[in-house]
This record gives C-alpha cells, sequence and structure tokens, in this order.
C-alpha cells in the first residue's frame, strides 16, 4: 500500500537521505463543508467530510531533543530544541512547533523528532492545509512518544496550535474533520456539544467537484469580523423577548419574525441566513439517509443563495461559478465553500457529468471573468492514521 503511493515514495527518500534511516509513516486528510456555512460560531451545525488530499510524514523520534524538519514541498529544513520552542519566521514550522508545544503544556517531554513531510492539499484554498499539518503531526508524536491521548483531545491541542502559534482563531471543524473523518460518510457535526453524527455519502452516488476561484479578496478577515458582530446583536435581540435564547441555533424562524421589526434590516438578515442554514444541515442529513440527492443538491444551491444575497460573503467569482454549475443539468447543486470572498465552490455532481461539467466550467469561467478555474476532484476519505508498511 505505501509503494503505491508516489507522494510516500519521495518521502521517504528524502527522510534516508536526511537521516540515514528508517522512519514510519503517517497521514492526515484534508477537509470539504457540503453544508452549513458561518454556522460554527453560532452554535449550530456543520456537515464536513475528511478527503483523499493529505498531507504525509515520514517521521520516528530521535535521542537529540530536537525537531528536526523538512517541508518536502518548500524543499526546506528546519530545526530547533525542544527545550526552546517559539513562534519563528519559518511560517511552515510553527504548525508543528505548536503542537509540540501543546503535548509540553501537559507536562509531557517528547524527546526529539525527525520529520519528512509533505502532501497534494493545495495551500489556502479552504481544505484547511494547516489542520491536516497538525492533526497529523499531533497523531505521530502521539504515536511515537506512546502518550495514549484520546483523538478527542488531540483534535484541541491541534487547534490550539493554530491559534497561538498560527494566530488564526479557527473553530474546531477542520481538526475534527481531519482527525474523524471516515470513508463514504460526511459527519453532522454539533458545534455546541461537538457531538457527532456519520450519514452516507459514497463515490457510487454523485461525483464531488471543487473550483477554485483562485481569488482571495482582502475583506474576508474584516468582513468576518463583522457577521459575528451581527450575529451576536440578533441574539441580544431575541433574547429581550425569548430569554432562554443564548444563540442564533436556540432561535427559530417565528421567533425572529416576532421582534423583527426591532432590528436594522442587516442584522434581521444575517439572523435569517443562520437560522435557516441551521435547518438546512439538518434537512441535508435526512435527504442522504433517502438517498435523495435532488433535494440534497437544492438545499446546496439555497445556502449559496442566502450567503450571496443575504450573509454577504460572496463575490463575483463565486456567482460567476454557481451560475455556471447551474445552466449543468448534471450539476444536482453547488455553492461557495469556507468564509467567502474566494477560494473554492463545491459541485456535486450525477454520475458520468464530471468530464463535460469540467471543460465548461474551465471555458465559461475564464470568458466570464478572466482568470482561470483550477478543478480538485475529491473522494470522502478516512481521517487521521498511521499508514502500515
Ligand atoms: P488552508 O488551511 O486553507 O489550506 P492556511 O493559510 O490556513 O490555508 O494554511 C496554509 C499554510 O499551512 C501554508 O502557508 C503552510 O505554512 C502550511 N502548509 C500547508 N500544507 C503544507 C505543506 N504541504 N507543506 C508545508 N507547509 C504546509
Ligand atoms: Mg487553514
Amino acid at each position: 500500500m505505501l509503494d503505491n503511493n508516489p507522494i510516500i515514495q519521495a518521502l521517504k527518500e528524502k527522510y534516508e537521505e536526511q537521516f540515514q534511516s528508517q522512519p514510519d509513516f503517517y497521514k492526515a486528510p484534508g477537509r470539504i463543508n457540503l453544508i452549513g456555512e458561518h454556522t460554527d460560531y453560532n452554535d449550530g451545525f456543520v456537515l464536513p467530510a475528511a478527503i483523499d488530499k493529505a498531507i504525509y510524514y515520514a517521521a520516528s523520534k530521535n535521542d537529540l531533543n530536537k525537531l528536526r524538519l523538512f517541508s518536502y514541498d518548500y524543499d526546506e529544513f528546519f530545526e530547533i530544541g525542544t527545550d526552546e520552542l517559539k513562534k519563528v519566521e519559518t511560517h511552515w514550522a510553527n504548525y508543528l512547533i505548536g503542537v509540540t508545544a501543546q503535548f509540553q503544556k501537559r507536562g509531557l517531554k517528547p524527546g526529539g523528532i525527525d520529520c519528512v513531510f509533505g502532501g497534494d492539499i493545495p495551500l489556502g484554498a479552504g481544505l484547511s492545509s494547516s489542520a491536516a499539518l497538525e492533526c497529523g503531526f499531533a497523531y505521530c508524536l502521539n504515536d511515537q512518544f506512546n502518550y495514549g491521548i484520546d483523538k478527542s483531545e488531540l483534535i484541541f491541542m491541534a487547534q490550539k496550535a493554530e491559534h497561538e502559534y498560527a494566530g488564526v482563531m479557527c473553530g474546531i471543524m477542520d481538526q475534527f474533520a481531519s482527525t474523524y473523518g471516515k470513508e463514504g460518510h460526511v459527519m453532522k457535526l454539533d458545534c455546541r456539544s461537538l457531538d457527532h453524527e456519520y450519514y452516507p455519502l459514497t463515490n457510487d452516488q454523485a461525483d464531488i467537484i471543487l473550483c477554485d476561484t483562485k481569488v482571495q479578496h482582502s475583506l474576508a478577515s474584516s468582513e468576518y469580523n463583522i457577521r459575528r458582530n451581527e450575529c451576536e446583536k440578533g441574539v441580544a435581540i431575541v433574547k429581550e423577548k425569548y430569554p432562554q435564547i443564548n444563540s442564533l441555533r436556540d432561535a427559530s424562524p417565528e421567533m425572529l419574525d416576532v421582534v423583527k421589526n426591532k432590528m436594522e434590516e442587516n442584522v434581521y438578515q444575517r439572523c435569517h441566513y443562520v437560522i435557516h442554514e441551521i435547518i438546512r444541515v439538518e434537512k441535508a442529513c435526512q435527504s442522504l439517509l433517502k438517498n435523495d440527492f435532488i433535494t440534497f443538491g437544492k438545499l446546496m444551491y439555497e445556502t449559496h443563495n442566502g450567503l450571496s444575497k443575504e450573509y454577504l460573503v460572496s463575490c463575483h467569482e463565486l456567482d460567476v461559478l454557481v451560475d455556471i454549475a447551474r445552466e449543468n443539468s448534471d450539476v444536482l447543486g453547488a455553492r461557495m465553500m469556507g468564509g467567502g470572498f474566494g477560494g473554492c465552490t463545491i459541485n456535486i455532481i450525477r454520475k458520468g457529468g464530471a468530464e463535460k461539467f469540467i471543460s465548461t466550467i474551465e471555458k465559461e469561467y475564464s470568458k466570464r471573468t478572466g482568470n482561470m478555474t483550477e478543478i480538485y476532484r475529491v473522494i470522502i476519505a478516512d481521517g487521521a492514521r498511521k499508514l502500515n508498511p
């Protein structure tokens, strides 16, 4: 199994050249999110899945009290003593240093480790290469030093690494999906309780294709904070009338309508989107159980409309990609994926329709925007794990 994968072969050779010994191998995947966007910080539901694009690690402990790291994709070596962990200039190293620091915070003292890593998750495209990097390394350290820490804790250590060493205040979905992913299944994650349930979505039922806008507008982080603030304002107004409400997760469409005239229009629109998006996740799960991809796809299109027209986090390029998808009867559903203002759309395609979809969208996207899209075909896969030789 290891020998068939060219990435692993390349890492193995590099590891032998760099460290003159034989490593163990690990893997952690990127993720997609089928539906449930901007619901995580409203205590709602999301529906992510791990994918067959991943980061792979060739690693083994050393007796040197040093992290000796080699990024295959950047062709760059980095080394730091385990007693002197800190944020560094080498961007990619921070994720791995950050993870190691979380073990130390628990009073554990991982000795040194030698690691060569690399993968095929496109960076910064919204497939969460950063969470994969953290989750895979957390899994690797836990295994190499036999700490026996439960996966349910490793995900929080990975998240903390991103907060503290990459400075990104991410939620828990990405680490969750990269660690708990299951082949042929999406997971409905309750962002309040962190309970999760699997629902079937296999490669035989439909193809999943991501189309990258190749743009990332600078609005993304400022508008994100504004949306969070608008949601909080909405909750405060609903709560005046219904004191039991602590987040938009608790509010119904009827409650929102009762207090509509007390809200500014923008706040109402944002709350309307979130409350209905949380309901859509539930409906999407039910439609998967019935093998009803027509309904599932319609819900995805509704999500895109909501994100574009009510939540105002789409952009011209994302809207164009979804418009092109809508014109193709092989596309069951399409929507922007992720925070917005760039990144990818996710498209669910009837079996047999993928080739035509890809050629049309490549042609039309460049005609309508002047940019080239990049296409990623993905298959739902298992979460982080050790690879057997
Ligand atoms: P995303 O998580 O959406 O892919 P981020 O900006 O959060 O984008 O994370 C991307 C960063 O993660 C990169 O800049 C790099 O530092 C690190 N990274 C991800 N994948 C790799 C890789 N294969 N090799 C080295 N570093 C990586
Ligand atoms: Mg990231």
